[in-house]
């Protein structure tokens, strides 16, 4: 006597079979899903952090199958759009965007044991964050990439934070800037 029941993999190109016991669920698919999907799925996910004045630091894990927050928990992933943008056959990158509410502020490409601008920038907002200093909600996204040692990061502000992000970073060339046009 066994009350489980086998199921296929619902994500696309597998449908290995699996005792439903087992199963992984993948919340923005709405279908259940094999281990080795679910792995592979959030070992390649991009990774969202959002800092806020309070000090407080949110994470999510979005993938193509999960969205799922710092403890495991589902999320709800309709905020973000990601896409891979293939260069080549084995190349390419993941881009991830918020839908709505949020503007993009800053992106760069962070490469290991280089130092950038992304990175100082980085450092700055988590600095910011921890001292309750941070002027307004900060999002992070690191999409992965098809080189190991290469992560696109883009930095986000909600729509009407723009300005006060841009003086905090640039101070008053952040005015000059936007009064050239
Ligand atoms: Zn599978």
């Amino acid at each position: 006597m066994s009350d489980s029941e086998v199921v296929k993999c619902g994500a696309p190109r597998c449908g290995e079979e699996i005792d439903d016991n087992y199963a992984n669920y993948s919340n923005i698919l709405e279908v259940q899903i094999c281990e080795g999907c679910y792995q592979s799925d959030t070992e390649h996910a991009s990774a969202i952090t959002k800092f806020s004045p309070d000090g407080s630091v949110e994470r999510v894990i979005l993938g193509d199958l999960v969205a799922i927050g710092e403890y495991g928990d589902p999320v709800d992933a309709s905020s973000w759009k990601r896409e891979w943008r293939a260069s080549s056959a084995w190349r390419g990158h993941y881009d991830t965007t918020f839908v709505s509410g949020w503007t993009e502020v800053e992106e760069d490409l962070l490469l290991w044991g280089e130092r950038t601008e992304g990175q100082d920038l980085g450092v700055k907002i988590q600095t910011a964050c921890e001292e309750g200093t941070l002027p307004c909600e900060v999002s992070v996204i690191a999409d992965p990439t098809s080189n190991l040692f290469a992560q696109g990061i883009s930095f986000w502000v909600r729509d009407a934070d723009a300005m006060t992000f841009a003086v905090w970073v640039k101070g008053d060339a952040a005015y000059a800037g936007a009064t050239s046009r």
